[in-house]
């Protein structure tokens, strides 16, 4: 927060002689009335998919031309998602500005096609941290720090810093979690307070609820939602819209129902149910009218551009018609992390290869491994039937011996594999210890004192000490060696731009022997000897490469990263030996992109 704009929060605290009970933190500049608010909030039980939902529905009004601005507001005091674990929450995604978040602002990117920023996602933490940082600065001048108003109106502060420094249409509000859930009361209390100052036809609210559908009775029961929305209404706001999550989609007469118990007109209760596929979404809730309803409500008709909505449809429709068209071929590439069973833990992973699969028309079967479970003895039968190989980004030394053995698989036997992170790194020490005879080649991250330490701690980041705070993360350039086999991948760009998160790298003294190898690396930081990809020659391997970033985080449906998609086409010509592939990759980013998704929708 610039320090212009606590000062005016300051000044709204309203003590001394102007005494009133009012506190309405607007930052300079704002203009209320402007900025119009969505507030998506789940009821009954998490996991509904709000997060998918509410960048669908941002997404169907960023095509009408207005200006979206989607918000994540979690609960927990963690002041950002890097120290949670993947195991409980899913990956962590890190943003083009370095802050590490909820997965769910990698389905917004994806969904609204462009690069958010820390100021789209916050936590109790950081709510809480600015809180304590300005009662020692002295701001609020004698008063006791409350949850309401000065905890609420941090929290307001917030979402109206987002709708003036974007300029937003709409702001998009999701609160994590749901109603009644004790740790994100006071989020829940904001918003009341926020539609109460911001005034009518400004604030929206949405809530997301679940319709059971027991097998034993066969039928739809709404009590659960019902309870739900007495839930929102107890915490003060009554819902505008009400989006019913059901396995199928929600007969009349539980809508009928639902409506008449929390006052939303029939045509604003709507039926979300299963779809294919999550990009069916936007198309789902636009002819069901929730485009139109949210319009209405907040008085936007006239900020609609036609034209650029008849054009983004079009767009999203051809890649929608490409990923339901049945696909004759299939590949089975195989991801080996420690969290394998989890698949929310490698989420953009999972999407990276969806994306490549509508783009080059194939079924992708992914095989999800344990590198726990995979050693050198077994790494060939483990493996056996992949077409192509992804050892993805990890911490820590469990399963790594797995990871190692895989890439030696693949190396050895000319499956097309693709490093990410440690996945590069892991390469990194196969190469050392097998083809450059280091023996005990490792990292310090696993082996503070082995012989070969070919990976070891950057030495920008050696001096810090402690977790947080001492990755490398983010968007960062990256330069490609020309004529490379990266650079024709990225269609001949002397660098791109992709998103890091990790402490360790290659030891710059071990260049130049795993060079004199064979190893190409082939693309570096810039004015810094920090390697980023490597690959090996094409007459030594159908595809070998790997990076230190994380090319996943920033494949999108209509342009899937090439690394993966370059890894799918390898894979296509080693599963389909005979046929020849129009080359995809290389040129422009592709226009069109992911795949036959399994019959359900994964709303989590
Ligand atoms: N653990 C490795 C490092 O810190 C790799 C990190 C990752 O894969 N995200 O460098």
């Amino acid at each position: 927060m610039s320090e212009s704009s606590s000062e005016n929060l300051l000044s709204s605290v309203g003590h001394s002689t102007q005494e009133t009970e009012f506190y309405t933190p607007y930052p300079p500049g704002y203009e209320k009335g402007r900025t119009r608010y969505v507030v998506v909030l789940g009821t009954v039980m998490s996991g509904l998919g709000k997060g998918i939902f509410s960048a669908s529905l941002a997404k169907i009004l960023k095509d009408k031309g207005l200006r979206v601005a989607p918000i994540k507001m979690e609960g927990y005091l963690n002041i950002d998602s890097g120290t949670l674990n993947p195991f409980r929450h899913g990956e962590v995604f890190v943003l083009d500005d370095g802050m590490e978040t909820d997965m769910d602002l990698g389905t917004y990117e994806r969904m609204l096609d462009e690069n958010l920023r820390g100021r789209n996602f916050t936590t109790g933490g950081q709510i809480f941290t600015r809180i304590l940082e300005r009662e020692r600065e002295g701001h609020y001048l004698g008063r006791d720090v409350q949850m309401i108003p000065h905890v609420t109106g941090q929290v307001k502060h917030t979402l109206r810093e987002l709708a003036l420094t974007t300029q937003a249409d709409v702001v998009f509000v999701e609160v994590g979690g749901t109603v009644g859930d004790y740790e994100n009361g006071y989020f829940i209390e904001a918003i009341r307070e926020l539609a109460y100052e911001e005034g009518e036809h400004s604030v929206g609210i949405v809530a997301l609820t679940y319709i059971m559908e027991p097998r034993a009775l066969g039928e739809q029961k709404s009590k659960a939602a019902q309870l739900g929305m007495r839930q929102v209404m107890q915490a003060g706001l009554q819902p505008h819209i009400i989006a019913c999550r059901c396995p199928t989609p929600v007969t009349d007469k539980v809508r009928q129902k639902i409506s008449m118990f929390s006052n939303v007109p029939l045509r604003r209760v709507f039926s979300m149910h299963d779809v294919e596929s999550v990009y069916l979404v936007p198309e789902m809730l636009r002819e069901a009218g929730l485009d139109r309803e949210v319009l209405s409500l907040l008085n936007l008709h006239e900020r609609v551009n036609q034209r650029a909505e008849d054009q983004a449809r079009r767009t999203w429709q051809s890649f929608v018609d490409r990923l339901l068209e049945p696909k004759e071929k299939s590949v089975t590439i195989a991801v080996t992390g420690k969290y394998a069973a989890l698949r929310d833990a490698y989420a953009s992973i999972d999407k990276a290869l969806e994306h490549c699969g509508v783009h080059a028309q194939c079924h992708i079967h992914i095989q999800w491994l344990d590198s726990t479970e995979i050693t050198a003895r077994n790494a060939a039968e483990m493996l056996k039937g992949c077409h192509g190989i992804i050892v993805p980004g990890g911490f820590g030394a469990r399963g790594a011996e797995g990871k190692i053995a895989c890439v030696r698989y693949a190396r050895e036997n000319r499956v097309p594999y693709l490093g990410i992170c440690l996945g590069f790194q892991m390469a990194v020490i196969e190469y050392a210890r097998n083809v450059c005879n280091l023996e005990n080649a490792n990292t310090t991250e696993f082996e503070p004192n082995c012989p070969h330490p070919v990976i070891d701690i950057l030495p920008e980041q050696k001096k810090i000490e402690g977790l947080g705070g001492n990755m490398r993360l983010g968007g960062k350039d990256i330069m490609l060696k020309p004529d490379s086999g990266v650079s024709r991948l990225y269609g001949g760009a002397p660098s791109v731009r992709l998103r890091f998160r990790h402490r360790y790298e290659v030891e710059p003294r071990y260049l130049e022997i795993l060079e004199r190898h064979g190893l190409i690396f082939s693309g570096h930081a810039p004015n810094q000897p920090i390697m980023q990809m490597l690959e090996l020659p094409a007459e030594v391997h159908p595809y070998f490469f790997a990076t230190q970033a994380h090319p996943c985080l920033t494949s999108r449906p209509l342009a899937p990263d090439p690394m993966f998609l370059g890894l799918v086409q390898a894979a296509l010509r080693r599963a389909y030996p005979q046929r020849v592939f129009e080359n995809l990759i290389g040129g422009k980013p592709p226009t069109v992109s992911p795949t036959d998704r399994p019959a359900s929708l994964n709303m989590s």
